[in-house]
């Protein structure tokens, strides 16, 4: 069976204040480790799925697991490929987009490389320059995991958590770690020659979501207390972002207090944009909704 080893950046003990894998945003802490490890439980899913096994060493959410362990691993189990799952940083914030990294003379890690970029381009992705990196000795691309290890090895940046975009997307949209892992799978299937089996719903599923008729759903902190207001006005429920997706529910007109509206349509028959560009233009909009 062809396999993959699916490397999780980092463990879930990288993170400390003084420069760690991860950033804070208004004295909250968001870790790198947790972004990588979304994006490898949604790409271990779509690797079943597509009929290629995996073989993994550094679990998602559990603490580190060094370097030489992971190449020395995946070396011993002779895996097919590797893909290590990143997420960037740069003192410079407006510096943002998709990242990937192959070793600058392996020509089948430099074929996948430009597979994942064209797959990653397809779904609207972002790249950072054209988004192909070489790794070579010596210079801040040398990377371990792809010079370490005998097979085709490509690790990828999934964007910049220092920029502000880019931040939205890793820690605050929980379809963005989904849809890298989807850009991933099918670069996968077409490097090792096999169909992409594309993501059905279940009709069975679908039967189970309940029609509600109203909804408010939060961005952040900042908008509950508005939002708050709205669903009381309402008489309707209040969900933030990540309630909302677990939730088995389909609402048929969706009130969105505050960040895109993008990935919430499949939620709902009707988005209501309430957004405004801050906190005190998204109170104004939601009055003035209220007023008419
Ligand atoms: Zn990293």
């Amino acid at each position: 069976m062809t396999t993959l080893g699916n490397d999780t950046g980092h463990g879930s003990d990288t993170f400390d204040r003084t420069g760690g894998k991860g950033v804070i945003v208004n004295g909250k802490i968001y870790e790198e480790h947790s972004f990588n490890s979304r994006v490898t439980l949604a790409l271990s899913a779509h690797l079943k799925r597509c009929g290629i096994g995996e073989k993994r060493i550094q679990q998602p959410n559990k603490p580190e697991v060094s370097l030489t362990r992971r190449t020395d691993f995946y070396n011993a189990e002779n895996v097919d490929a590797v893909i290590s799952n990143h997420a960037n940083a740069n003192r410079n914030k407006s510096i943002k987009g998709i990242c990937v990294f192959a070793w600058h003379n392996h020509p089948e890690s430099q074929r996948l490389q430009k597979l994942l970029i064209e797959e990653y381009e397809k779904m609207g992705f972002d790249t950072h320059g054209n988004g192909d990196h070489e790794s070579e000795l010596g210079s801040w691309t040398d990377l371990h995991i792809v010079r370490e290890t005998k097979m085709t090895a490509c690790l990828i940046e999934n964007g910049f958590m220092t920029n502000p975009d880019d931040f939205k997307k890793i820690f605050l949209d929980p379809g963005y770690a989904e849809r890298c892992a989807e850009a991933q799978a099918r670069a996968l299937c077409r490097f090792f020659n096999k169909k992409y089996i594309e993501v059905v719903a279940n009709p069975q599923q679908k039967e189970e979501e309940e029609m509600i008729k109203m909804a408010v759903v939060v961005y952040s902190d900042a908008d509950i207390s508005v939002g708050y207001d709205l669903a009381n006005e309402k008489k309707c429920g209040l969900y933030n972002r990540k309630s909302l997706a677990n939730e088995k529910l389909k609402i048929n007109e969706l009130m969105v207090v505050g960040g895109p509206t993008e990935g919430l349509e499949k939620k709902t028959n009707r988005v209501i944009d309430l957004s405004g560009a801050n906190r005190w233009d998204t109170r104004k909009k939601v009055i003035s909704y209220l007023g008419k």
